[in-house]
């Protein structure tokens, strides 16, 4: 089983598996920046199961390390790879055509978090990149 998804126009169009490996929430502010949000939900996937099966998206290098990929059409973002992290890629949870089966478990980089924003869950939260990630990019 796969799961599918797309940006807004849909120009662009991508498969990867159905089980993710985690999902969390980041505040960071290249996040932040690059969504025009207060905060952008991820879902970790296998980098092997991913590709794209319509378009090919913009390609933006938001750090040394963070390559962030998006519709050059209408300008959803849709991945993040990390260099330190060559096996997995981050999928925008909610450009998922099901966005509602995998569930954030945390909050990173909780210290750049917009002080209007209220948390009101009980996951962890984690001022930095947390235990299981490297620094944002
Ligand atoms: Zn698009
Ligand atoms: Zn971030």
């Amino acid at each position: 089983m796969t799961r599918t998804g797309g940006c807004l126009c849909q120009a662009i169009r991508y498969r990867v598996s159905y089980e993710a490996i985690d999902a969390g929430y980041c505040h960071c502010r290249l996040c932040q920046r690059s969504a025009g949000a207060p905060v952008v939900a991820w879902a970790t996937f296998p980098r092997v199961t991913f590709e794209y099966t319509r378009g090919a998206p913009g390609v933006y290098a938001s750090s040394e390390q963070g390559q962030r990929e998006h519709c050059t059409e209408c300008g959803t973002q849709l991945v993040f790879r990390h260099a330190f992290e060559p096996e997995t890629l981050d999928v925008t949870l909610a450009s998922l055509d099901d966005r509602t089966t995998i569930q954030p478990q945390y909050h990173i980089w909780v210290a750049s978090k917009v002080d209007w924003l209220q948390i009101n869950d009980t996951l962890p939260q984690y001022p930095d990149a947390g235990p299981d990630h490297p620094d944002a990019g």
